[in-house]
């Protein structure tokens, strides 16, 4: 905290870091952020976190990129070889004339040759409009829909799964919403660490006697909160809900009229729930028979309950199916569409909702709408004054590399996204991205990834652009800047256009605020909505009336499916891609902690954040420990059937005795490097949740 005179500026904006989305006001000296306070924002009423609080000196951190680059023709064989710190070994400096007709230049020779030959990861940090911006250029530039981003290893799971049940990919209820619940699971989630000011709420809910359900293999932080912690086995999610249910069946706990009215297909759920009787489940899952039946009615017999979760839930090769029970469970209790009632995934990044939204994924334009329907096909190119674009769904993240190893995709631009650390099976990526003709990458560090670029395009923080955001609870809000890019770096979009120019599209947009226009036109959710409003408050979608605030809750009156129904999809049980056996006995879940953010590349370069957590770890139960012989703070080696790494070991008791749990924000010791790319058959997701692995002894002090 500071008095006037330690700034000279106040800017209003949004957090970078996670979908809950808080409201921050930066004060501002000669261009630096000297401090921030929390606002009044409809999702943080004034708190902020730890990483919104202290997070943001990394803008200025010695290793932003400032001049655009191009690799040197005498640079070392590509791989993970670059010094940040003297990056002239493997990149000369360029002009942006230069560095954007040779980025351009390279991806358009390739699409030339076969347009399908170039993909496009775009990012979760970028405004809605740069989301926007990213898949129109490889839509209307390559003609295909080769383009995705991180929602892919986040929540493709969750989003397949409620656009097949309910007919919207997105939270039918705000997380403020569980003031008016008295009951709520949270599953898979680790709101303390990843979502901190939603875990707020949490805790007060719980606090003022609300019923605080945590599922989860680890005993996460709210657990302290919780009436019932069920620290179920890894991957079991599935029996477990299905004995859940099973009960709500047995004992007739269900809302026959709920069910009636508003859904389908209610008679196989049914029938298919037979099988799963808690007794059956328990040695599945883990749980004790009659906690399932106790949690089972106190969830069937509360007014109004809500279900939230997390990547716990949505990263296996069962994603889908733990989303749909999830789904099934609000269902058949009609706990959906009313205060306190809904089913919330929780958002990842600051904007995964509203790139998602804004179309940048393989199967879906803007506002989901399917690239596979002709009609809708020929709207966006009225739209965009251009021919057709292809009619098959792209390739998905990890797809894409196994395409770049099959010789189908020689090129790709990624704005703001780090395959070479967030990919499954890393070293697999990593040879992919070395193995390309010509790589793009528009970042604001030497990240991983950019390390094998061929061109590197010095883009903006957050804190240094204009656009808008949507986080978790679909609230659409406004980002300012603080300042100008530094040196020589651009806003994103301002690139994004500059190459699309130069692969001979006609586009001139002189603002975002043009293309919040333009996307107005194609994306019914944001009827209402417009730049100037979002100037002046943040709006939920969908908002009926220019004066209507938005809808914190919908499908009270019906889901935007054939008949209004939302469907019951049963799912059974599938295991794990691989189990843990005599060579890997212990199960790996991968996740993040409070300080650290994804693949690390702001806050490993943020001085309290780093300062808090400055090393690689994982965490172990302290049994496990002993009977390894190994004391917390010495190293162990973690081996999987993809690699091998060296780690710091942390005892912790909330870990399960046959579990690891390893942060994935440490290039010294990636995470990635032991996942397992197995995919989730409907989402596409890789099964960051769960590996086998082995765990030794390392003799490294
Ligand atoms: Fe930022 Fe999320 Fe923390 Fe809010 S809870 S300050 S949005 S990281």
């Amino acid at each position: 905290r500071g008095d006037s005179k330690d700034f000279d500026r106040e800017v209003d904006s949004v957090c970078p870091y996670c979908g809950v989305g808080c409201q921050i006001k930066f004060k501002v000296k000669d261009d630096k952020i000297k401090y921030v306070e929390g606002i009044d924002g409809p999702a943080n009423e004034n708190r902020l976190c730890v990483k919104g609080r202290f997070g943001f000196d990394y803008i200025d951190h010695p290793h932003r990129l400032t001049k655009p680059l191009i690799r040197r023709d005498d640079a070392p064989a590509k791989g993970l070889n670059v010094d940040p710190g003297n990056l002239h070994t493997h990149f000369r400096e360029a002009t942006w004339e230069e560095a954007l007709d040779v980025a351009a230049g390279g991806l358009a020779r390739l699409r030339d040759e076969d347009g399908r030959r170039v993909a496009g990861f775009g990012s979760a940090k970028c405004s809605n409009e740069e989301a926007y911006l990213f898949q129109k250029l490889i839509r209307q530039g390559f003609g295909h829909n080769n383009v995705d981003h991180c929602t892919r290893l986040c929540h493709a799971s969750s989003v397949a799964a409620l656009m097949e049940n309910v007919g919207s990919g997105a939270v039918t209820a705000t997380f403020n919403e569980i003031e008016n619940a008295d009951v709520a699971i949270v599953i898979g989630a680790n709101p303390v660490e990843n979502h901190p000011v939603a875990a707020t709420y949490f805790k007060q809910f719980a606090k003022r006697g609300g019923k605080l359900i945590v599922m989860d293999p680890r005993g996460v932080g709210l657990r302290r909160f919780a009436s019932n912690m069920l620290q179920f086995k890894a991957g079991a999610d599935v029996s477990m809900l299905n004995a859940i249910m099973h009960v709500i069946v047995e004992e007739e706990l269900y809302d026959r009229q709920y069910i009636e009215a508003l859904t389908e297909n209610w008679p196989a759920m049914r029938e298919h729930l037979r099988g799963f009787s808690p007794e059956k489940m328990e040695p599945v899952c883990g749980i004790d028979a009659e906690v399932l039946r106790d949690v089972a009615r106190t969830f069937a017999g509360a007014k109004a309950a809500m279900i939230f979760w997390g990547m716990g839930v949505s990263q296996h090769i069962h994603g889908t199916d733990n989303s749909r029970c999830l789904i099934s469970l609000a269902l058949m209790c009609g706990h959906v569409g009313r205060p306190g009632a809904g089913l919330h995934p929780l958002r990842g990044q600051n904007n995964v909702q509203g790139a998602s939204d804004a179309g940048l994924i393989p199967m879906f334009l803007p506002d989901y709408q399917s690239v596979t329907d002709d009609g809708v096909r020929s709207a966006f190119s009225e739209v965009w004054s251009s021919g057709d674009f292809s009619s098959e769904k792209g390739l998905t993240v990890v797809e894409i590399m196994d395409a770049i190893h099959d010789g189908q995709i020689r090129g790709m631009y990624i704005l703001g996204e780090n395959p070479a650390m967030s990919d499954p099976d890393v070293d697999h990526a990593r040879a992919a991205l070395a193995k390309l003709d010509h790589l793009v990458v528009q970042d604001i560090f030497l990240t991983e990834t950019a390390n094998y670029a061929d061109v590197i395009l010095p883009s903006s923080a957050w804190y240094e652009k204009s656009g808008t955001v949507t986080n978790t609870n679909r609230q659409v809000q406004m980002g300012r800047p603080v300042r100008k890019p530094l040196g020589d770096a651009r806003e994103d979009w301002w690139i994004e256009v500059e190459l699309a120019k130069r692969l001979g599209l006609d586009w001139t947009y002189s603002h975002p605020r043009e293309v919040f226009a333009e996307m107005k036109r194609t994306m019914k959710s944001l009827d209402n909505i417009t730049w100037e409003r979002l100037e002046g408050e943040a709006v939920t979608y969908p908002s009926l009336s220019p004066e209507d605030p938005g809808q914190a809750i919908v499908f009270g009156d019906g889901f935007p499916r054939a008949e209004g129904r939302a469907r019951f999809t049963p799912a059974n049980v599938v295991p794990p891609d691989e189990v843990p056996d005599g060579e890997y006995p212990f199960v790996l879940i991968t996740g993040r902690q409070l300080e650290h953010w994804h693949t690390g590349s702001m806050t490993r370069r943020s001085k309290v954040l780093d300062a808090v957590e400055p090393e690689a770890n994982c965490s172990l139960n302290p049994k496990t420990l002993r009977a390894l012989g190994v004391e917390p703070g010495e190293y162990i080696r973690l081996s999987t059937r993809r690699g091998s790494i060296s780690v710091m070991a942390r005892a912790d008791r909330a870990v399960a005795e046959n579990n690891v749990f390893l942060p994935f924000a440490y290039v010294e010791a990636a995470a990635n490097i032991l996942t397992n790319a197995a995919l989730d058959p409907y989402g596409k997701i890789p099964e960051f949740k769960y590996s086998a692995v082995r765990v030794e002894k390392d003799g490294r002090m």
